[in-house]
């Protein structure tokens, strides 16, 4: 499955983050509009998966990928503490409602048939094109999400 190396551990799906998104796509104009949001200049906004050697600067040092790699595990949906402590004090409120919603569903539904669903969540409903997490409308036809 090529989507895995997008598989972050704590649940916030790579293939749907606005950052990927950005640099997947070549979309400088919300590459430009992220940095805004995230106060880091355009040029750092590079990010090709949390498993992968480029990872977007906030994301690099995270507290749960290293704990899920301490403990071998793919995500947090093995984990019996779920969730921890270091899922509830995550530091953006958006992704931590994310994190709360997408962990349980992968552990019901197992690697695959989740990353579907995800994608599923995020694509428009018009065109059916891939969308990030936070789209308030598709970047391609225009349609609200
Ligand atoms: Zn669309």
């Amino acid at each position: 499955m090529e989507n895995k190396g997008l598989v972050s551990p704590c649940g916030l799906y790579c293939g749907v983050c606005g950052i990927y998104h950005a640099g997947a796509n070549n979309d400088r104009a919300l590459a430009e509009k992220l940095s805004k949001a995230y106060g880091v200049p355009a040029e750092k906004l590079v990010c090709k998966g949390c498993r992968s050697d480029t990872v977007f600067e906030y994301c690099r040092g995270c507290a749960i990928k290293s704990c899920a790699v301490e403990k071998g595990y793919e995500g947090c949906y093995q984990c019996d503490g779920f969730p921890c402590e270091k899922v509830e004090s995550f530091p953006v409120p958006e992704g931590k409602k994310n994190i709360l919603r997408a962990v349980p569903e992968w552990k019901r539904l197992g690697t695959e048939e989740w990353i579907k669903a995800e994608e599923k969540l995020f694509s428009c409903s018009n065109c059916g094109s891939r969308l990030f997490r936070g789209a308030r409308k598709c970047r391609k036809c225009g349609a609200l999400k």
